[in-house]
């Protein structure tokens, strides 16, 4: 059985962007690929167990010619694989998408397309630009800017400066003096608004305005470089008033995220969304102990304890994986009372369907146990190295507990050559730390002899901090235990 093409609309770079029918396509995908223009966030979302071919062409370099990359496809397909062919921007807005698929149809092979977002439009949308506006044109035309080597730039110049609508050209960044010579040449009035938004939708965006006349010069003192959309049009002039996504408050900070894998998803997201430039890099992943003997025998007499304390959602996912191995659901918990560390962890409880009888006030091992209302003692699941504050404060009270290691924590970045690289090209503003093993971890992969005076450590909490000074890294605290603090944190220290 042969299998199936489906040619992917990455969207131009912002993984917000691309559509949900094209996430399905990706994670379904046993072969994925991709081109150049496909940005690293997009990127990580690619199934880890897919094959990965990188086609990806540089101007002027061709690593990959296009006929071999048609070949590849069919090949893949003919060898029953379910191949995604992803694609910057939409696939067939002068993305040689059309051409891909012609060698499929010949072989009767089954393909599918999911359109992706232009950069034609996204790209001046994230630049304040919006391609059309009722006051000023009534068409859009898109044109490439692409000159054949040693050839003129085939464009009807007149025929665009007649239309009187929005001008967008794309792959024009070498041939931008040509571009403007050419529509001034064709009448078109020197002061016309004009921009180029390079790299749009992403973290480094920028969006250079001036004059028609002006433009190839504010561009090349700009060191504008591809990949970048020219905008000719009266709807420049509306960019000063609807640039939004320069204004967002973290535009231009670049912070490494170092959470355990499961568990980057959210506060990355929010970051981008606040205009961060995100690198995901868990430093640390949480190993269930296998066989727990303390685990068994502590469960096995859950009856006799008045509180099940969680410290982390690693403890609550080792609780859940005990009772599923078991054949046992919810209902065994009976009338046990809980307790979480913090709402992080009460949020996982609840996705269960619990709710924690207690959480301190402050989200911390220490508070956690001093505030836990006395009565019957206590069983504590939680990692292997988890803060004696907690068991101190219990034993302080005279409460008797159970500490039982479910988990352990490891220092494991594949990536770690990648993330030292990172943090010595002076790239990094901020990281963030939310466990004193994030910490541990980050320190561990890109090396303790590193120079991390430059960058900003965002900590959780006191001990995460501690444990950041130690190795020198300048921080900053969250006000509570939480995400939504953490997050507030690094807007106000920005
Ligand atoms: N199919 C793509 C376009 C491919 S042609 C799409 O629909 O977006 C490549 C050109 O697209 C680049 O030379 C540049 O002009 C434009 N481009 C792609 N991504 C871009 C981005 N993030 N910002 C600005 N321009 C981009």
């Amino acid at each position: 059985m042969p299998g199936k093409v489906t040619l992917v609309g990455a969207g131009p770079g912002d993984p917000g962007l691309l559509t949900r029918k094209g996430l399905e396509a990706l994670q379904g995908a046993e072969v994925v690929v991709y081109d150049r223009l496909v940005s690293p966030a997009i990127l990580a979302l690619m199934p880890e167990h897919a094959e990965h071919i990188n086609v990806g062409k540089q101007a002027a370099r061709h690593p990959v010619p296009q006929e071999q990359i048609n070949q590849i496809l069919l090949d893949k397909a003919l060898e029953g694989k379910n191949v995604v062919r992803l694609k910057g921007g939409d696939p067939f807005l002068f993305g040689r998408g059309g051409e891909e698929l012609e060698l499929l149809a010949q072989h009767g092979v089954a393909f599918e397309e999911v359109p992706g977002i232009t950069s034609a439009i996204a790209a001046p949308a994230y630049g304040g630009i919006p391609v059309t506006h009722r006051d000023c044109c009534s068409s859009l035309h898109i044109v490439t800017g692409h000159q054949r080597a040693g050839k003129e730039l085939d464009i009807d110049f007149d025929a665009l400066v007649r239309t009187r609508g929005t001008l967008v050209f794309l792959m024009g960044v070498s041939a931008l003096p040509q571009i403007c010579a050419g529509l001034l040449a064709a009448g078109m009035d020197p002061a016309t608004p004009a921009a180029v938004v390079e790299r749009g939708t992403t973290p480094a965006q920028r969006r250079i305005s001036a004059a028609l006349a002006a433009l190839p010069e504010t561009a090349a003192q700009a060191g504008v470089e591809s990949p970048a959309v020219i905008v000719v049009g009266g709807v420049c002039a509306l960019a000063e008033q609807f640039d939004w996504f320069d204004r967002l408050p973290l535009k231009g900070q670049s912070v490494v995220v170092t959470r355990p894998k499961e568990r980057a998803g959210t506060l990355s997201d929010r970051l981008r969304s606040l205009g961060a430039q995100v690198w995901e890099y868990p430093c640390i992943a949480t190993v269930p102990l296998d066989p727990c003997p303390a685990l068994d025998g502590a469960m096995e007499r859950l009856g006799e304890y008045t509180w099940l304390v969680l410290t982390s959602p690693a403890g609550v996912d080792a609780l859940w994986r005990w009772l599923a191995d078991h054949g046992k659901d919810a209902r065994y918990l009976g009338t046990v009372k809980l307790a979480a560390i913090g709402p992080g962890t009460d949020r996982e409880l609840q996705k269960h369907g619990l709710k924690a009888d207690y959480v301190p006030q402050v989200y911390d091992a220490a508070h956690l146990g001093a505030g836990l209302p006395a009565g019957g003692p206590v069983l504590i699941l939680r990692a292997q190295e988890g803060s004696p504050a907690l068991t101190a404060a219990l034993a302080e009270r005279n409460i008797g507990y159970d500490d039982v290691a479910t988990y352990r924590t490891v220092y494991d970045n594949p990536r770690s050559g990648e993330l030292r690289a990172l943090v010595e090209g002076e790239g990094v503003t901020l990281v963030t730390f939310t466990s004193a093993s994030t910490v541990k971890g980050f320190v561990s992969s890109v090396g303790e002899d590193a120079d991390f005076s430059r960058m900003t450590g965002l900590c959780i909490g006191e001990q995460t901090a501690a444990e950041a000074r130690k190795h020198g890294i300048p921080v900053k605290i969250a006000k509570a235990a939480t995400m939504d603090a953490l997050i507030d944190r690094i807007i106000e220290g920005v």
